[in-house]
């Protein structure tokens, strides 16, 4: 079978893959590499293993144990975020960190330590796990914790799939008094503005994001910050997504259309404070089901960096270079990652700003725009996402991130990914 991440861009042949649902099994004897496969949300080839075996997480699906009193929960790696939320919102509680889609495994949100619109005061998904088992190829099961197998613990946290596989985990969940969220919208124009609405924002909203039009010469947008609400009568679980059933031969997604839909959704009538159910609010892309179908069968790209605030020119040449080369991104996100130290050897987030953008596989300008990019990242000491990434170069994963001679020696010598042998020859 051919396997594909979200950005379908060609790649992996064949390889082969298990269905593993017994978290009580030790792992396969393996001539060749494995590796944990949760719901092939990442971009790029972090969760693909070319030519090794690929273990199919999706059957750990069972919950185990929740506390009521103090919402921590107990479930096996590879429960979808969705499915805690469809269980959980009901009885009051949320996700205390969650990434822009739903349908993410607890393992695939443990293996990027992935971040959400609340980075400023909660931190990383890592921050909020309590404890989880790690199985090793060499029969080895290592509970670990902040207290207990620490150096583990921090080395899987964001460690990429490649220090064992995750078999249960333990985790906090917040309380919420609702469904709804108090959205409160306002447009702006330029990054300075941007600046200083989030900066206001911070103090005091839980959630701030800004979507951005990449492709207009003064980069603009709408920042969105939001709270959860009390009860506001919305119906406790999400509508029933749409689906694009099918890979359009072309890629609907160019010039053009990008232009086009980057003006209509800037000047769209915007309600200065809405109240909307919590899923369009933090999942507006999971109202349809397979939308990465529209880039066509060259797939895309995503690009996202953090680089850090002192860094403010940069990040406009960042933008002037995006907008010269007129590939823009109709889902440019930016937002700022605050103070909270991430527990993973490897977390991405650093204090700073952090922008994501998509772009259709264009071939080579594709690629030339992005080591142009890459320059001016790496020259600002910024990194970028391994989750999105399916090309950066080894020299620039391995001086962008610090902890990774220390990350090394926990790799399991029979765990390998596409990612791991571009960027590290493991
Ligand atoms: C629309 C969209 C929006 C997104 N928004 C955000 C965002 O806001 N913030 C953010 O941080 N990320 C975001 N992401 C990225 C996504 O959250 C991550 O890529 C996430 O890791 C995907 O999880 P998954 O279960 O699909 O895992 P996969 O993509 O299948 O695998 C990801 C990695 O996890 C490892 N893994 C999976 N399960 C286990 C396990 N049980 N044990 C050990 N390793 C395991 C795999 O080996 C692989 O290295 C977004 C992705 C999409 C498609």
């Amino acid at each position: 079978m051919t396997l594909r991440s979200w950005g379908q861009l060609p790649t992996a042949p064949s390889c082969d893959e298990r269905w593993w649902s017994d978290r009580t099994k030790l792992l396969p004897d393996v001539e060749g590499t494995m590796l944990a496969y949760g719901n092939g949300r990442s971009y790029g080839d972090v969760g693909l293993n070319r030519d090794g075996m690929l273990l199919h997480t999706r059957g750990l699906d069972r919950f185990i144990a929740f506390d009521e009193t103090t919402g921590v929960l107990t479930c096996e790696a590879g429960v979808l975020l969705s499915e805690i939320l469809d269980v959980f919102v009901p009885r009051g509680w949320f996700l205390p960190v969650t990434p822009g889609t739903r349908f993410v495994t607890v393992g695939g949100a443990i293996a990027n330590d992935v971040h959400s619109k609340n980075h400023h005061g909660a931190g990383t998904f890592g921050r909020h796990v309590l404890r989880f088992e790690l199985l090793r190829s060499d029969g080895t099961r290592l509970v670990c914790s902040p207290a207990e197998n620490t150096d583990w613990f921090s080395a899987t946290i964001a460690g990429l799939g490649l220090t064992g596989l995750i078999s249960w985990v333990e985790m906090e969940l917040k309380r919420i008094p609702g469904v709804g969220m108090d959205v409160v919208n306002t447009r702006f124009a330029g990054l300075d503005e941007f600046f200083a609405l989030n900066a206001e924002a911070e103090s005091k909203h839980e959630y701030t994001v800004a979507w951005i039009d990449c492709l207009a010469s003064t980069p603009r947008g709408i920042f969105m910050a939001g709270d959860h609400l009390p009860d506001s009568g919305f119906a406790m679980n999400a509508k029933t997504p749409l689906n694009v059933p099918l890979t359009p031969p072309l890629s609907l997604i160019n010039g053009l259309s990008l232009s086009a839909f980057n003006l209509a959704y800037y000047h769209r009538p915007l309600p200065a404070r809405h109240v909307v159910h919590y899923a369009p609010y933090f999942y507006p892309l999971d109202g349809v089901l397979h939308w990465n179908r529209i880039y066509g069968p060259r797939g895309f790209y995503q690009y996202q960096f953090v680089m850090p605030m002192t860094a403010r020119e940069a990040l406009d040449e960042v933008f002037k270079c995006i907008s010269d080369s007129g590939q823009g991104s109709f889902l440019a996100v930016l937002k700022t990652f605050g103070e909270h130290t991430s527990p993973g050897m490897l977390s991405f987030p650093m204090p700073g700003a952090t922008l994501a953008l998509d772009f259709p596989n264009g071939g080579r300008p594709t690629r030339a725009l992005f080591e142009r990019l890459d320059a001016i990242v790496n020259a600002a000491e910024g990194r970028l996402y391994a989750a999105k990434d399916a090309r950066m170069s080894r020299d620039f994963f391995q001086r962008s991130y610090p902890r990774l001679s220390e990350f090394v020696p926990y790799i399991d010598p029979k765990f390998s990914s596409d990612f791991a042998r571009r960027v590290l020859e493991c």
